[in-house]
């Protein structure tokens, strides 16, 4: 049964990407109407990280995490929990190069996410940059396939490659907290031709997946040296414990 399922998700090119039904659209009305009822922008949660906290019920609220340790950038929102329906089409499209999957996931967050975010002025939208070896073994930067097909508000201006990331051999799964958070602090650079579209501005960074949100952190605090005067996130998926370690 899995096999058949995972044989026709593949040669149907419009297979539901949750429930793998054939349909005229990647996303089915019934998983549709299941992702629009149970996003994260249903639940009480920290305005800065985007954790899902009861606490953060009387909007807008901060978890008490962010306000010991406040991280570098202002805001976050993530359409699903990671765990979630979604996890494994993001499998798909990272691990089994689907891009065609990313069509879905921009339309989710242009149906799903947009409507929730009040984005009234001018803002640059910036994907988080994979490595140049990694991004040639993978052959395409994942948060940049679904964030160019969204249908941005008329001021927002999305640009692939203004961030770069060095290259990293060592595997970050094997350092400790702290040792990552000093090898993430020097990993992200702005390419000198484009710092005149971070200073002053209001930056979206946009990423697939946030865990521990120390990437993204050291992205907000490179991004606000470089002048830019906020920094929101836009995430995909999160996952929903503050002290996981992938
Ligand atoms: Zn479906
Ligand atoms: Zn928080």
């Amino acid at each position: 049964m899995h096999f058949f399922r995972t044989l026709i998700s593949h040669a149907l090119p419009t297979a539901c990407i949750v429930c793998a039904r054939h349909q005229k659209t990647m996303l089915c009305n019934f998983c549709y109407a299941f992702l629009e009822k149970h996003s994260l922008f249903h639940y009480p949660s920290c305005v800065r990280c985007g954790i899902q906290d009861e606490a953060c019920a009387t909007e807008p609220h901060q978890c008490s995490i962010c306000l010991q340790q406040p991280p570098a950038f202002d805001q976050t929102h993530c359409l699903d929990r990671y765990d979630g329906v979604l996890q494994n089409a993001m499998h798909q499209l990272k691990y089994q190069r689907r891009l065609a999957i990313s069509d879905a996931f921009a339309y989710a967050w242009s149906r799903l996410a947009l409507p929730h975010l009040n984005i009234s002025e001018e803002a640059v939208l910036l994907p988080v940059p994979l490595s140049t070896q990694k991004l040639a073994h993978r052959g395409f930067n994942q948060s940049w396939e679904i964030a160019k097909r969204i249908q941005l508000p008329p001021g927002v201006q999305a640009i692939a490659n203004a961030l770069g990331r060095h290259h990293s051999d060592s595997n970050q799964v094997e350092r400790n907290r702290q040792d990552r958070q000093v090898a993430l602090r020097h990993a992200f650079y702005i390419r000198p031709e484009m710092q005149s579209k971070i200073q002053n501005k209001s930056i979206l960074v946009f990423d697939d997946v946030m865990t521990t949100g120390s990437t993204l952190h050291s992205i907000a605090t490179l991004l606000k040296d470089n002048g830019a005067r906020s920094v929101m996130n836009w995430v995909v998926l999160r996952t929903l414990s503050p002290h996981a370690q992938t």
